[in-house]
């Protein structure tokens, strides 16, 4: 398996349920790169621990198939397979569908306002949604995108008003400082918003807590329940811009993070947004607790 991204991480970990044995090569120092290194690195832990032989720091130099085997050379060393499974990413695929009529370069994503009108053709005729605008390569995106598009069309045909300010109806803004995203290895990875990297990046001070998801409803969920979570908080406007939680069935915290996010919902108020006890929820009394005693 070639790629340590998301594809990359579970299928190799379905190939080696499945009893496959899988050597997975990354380049970078954890699998997962563009999520939170302690995502990554929990990932990495549980892969080794199923035995899947994780080559990190490395990229594959060449390939020699020689009947039913294939030679991998990976820096110095010589792996051989049965298979080879590339998950290296994906890219918009607009090399032959004839955008160089309108001006605009192949093999490029289209280039969308919030809106979803491609910029650089003049007018308002060429809408785009999806991973073909590279903007969030995910289903729910493009669906979101999809949305807005629809309903930018229809109110620009029925000439009525269209709203494309931040958070406006035809505005995909979300995309900007909102993106969830699960990575459905066990653990789960479940993100949204900003790495801590990302929001310092942007300028933003931010101030991150992390904790382990140890509460009563996660010791109900799973015997021996290993989980962690990272809120990472603007200080200056005291709302959060990312959130990260690991650990099993996690998916299914993250809307509440979307919305904390999406709504800008004040650290103060998301206080008293009271979690059923005994739920894995109760993570989101521990984390602004922890915040709000500067831990
Ligand atoms: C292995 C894998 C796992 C993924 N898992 C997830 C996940 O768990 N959650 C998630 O949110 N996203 C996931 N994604 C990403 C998700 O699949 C994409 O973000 C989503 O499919 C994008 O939808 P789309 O309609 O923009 O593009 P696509 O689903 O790729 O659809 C594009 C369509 O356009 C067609 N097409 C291309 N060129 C032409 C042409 N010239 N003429 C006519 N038709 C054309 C294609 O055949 C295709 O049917 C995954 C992707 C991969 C590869």
């Amino acid at each position: 398996m070639l790629g340590g991204g998301v594809v990359g991480c579970e299928l190799g970990q379905a190939f080696r349920r499945l009893g496959s044995e899988v050597v997975l090569v990354a380049q970078g120092p954890r699998p997962l790169p563009s999520m939170e290194a302690f995502a990554g690195e929990r990932v990495a832990a549980a892969l080794r621990a199923e035995g899947i032989d994780l080559r990190l720091d490395s990229s594959l130099d060449s390939v020699a198939p020689d009947g039913d085997t294939i030679t991998l050379h990976v820096g110095d060393e010589t792996i051989t397979v049965d298979e080879l499974l590339i998950a290296t990413g994906r890219r918009p695929r607009t090399a032959d569908v004839g955008v160089e009529t309108v001006g605009l370069e192949p093999g490029k994503p289209l280039e969308v306002d919030d809106s979803g009108l491609v910029t650089g053709v003049g007018g308002q005729w060429l809408y785009a949604a999806g991973d073909v605008t590279g903007r969030a390569p995910l289903t729910h995106q493009g669906k979101y995108a999809a949305r807005i598009v629809g309903a930018v069309i229809g109110a620009r045909a029925a000439g009525g008003d269209v709203d494309t300010a931040p958070w406006g109806e035809h505005s995909s803004t979300a995309d900007h400082v909102a993106v969830p995203q699960v990575v459905f290895t066990d653990p789960e990875v479940a993100a949204v918003g900003r790495t801590e990297r990302q929001a310092r990046d942007a300028g933003i001070d931010v101030r991150v807590v992390d904790l382990p998801i140890a509460v009563a409803g996660s010791s109900l969920q799973a015997d021996g329940y290993d989980g962690a979570a990272r809120i990472v908080v603007d200080e200056a406007r005291g709302v959060l811009v990312g959130v990260t939680f690991v650990g099993q069935d996690t998916a299914e915290l993250l809307h509440a993070a979307t919305i904390a996010i999406t709504g800008e919902v004040p650290l103060h108020r998301l206080w008293h947004a009271v979690p059923a006890y005994p739920t894995i929820s109760e993570v989101w009394l521990r984390l602004p607790e922890a915040y709000r005693s500067g831990t």
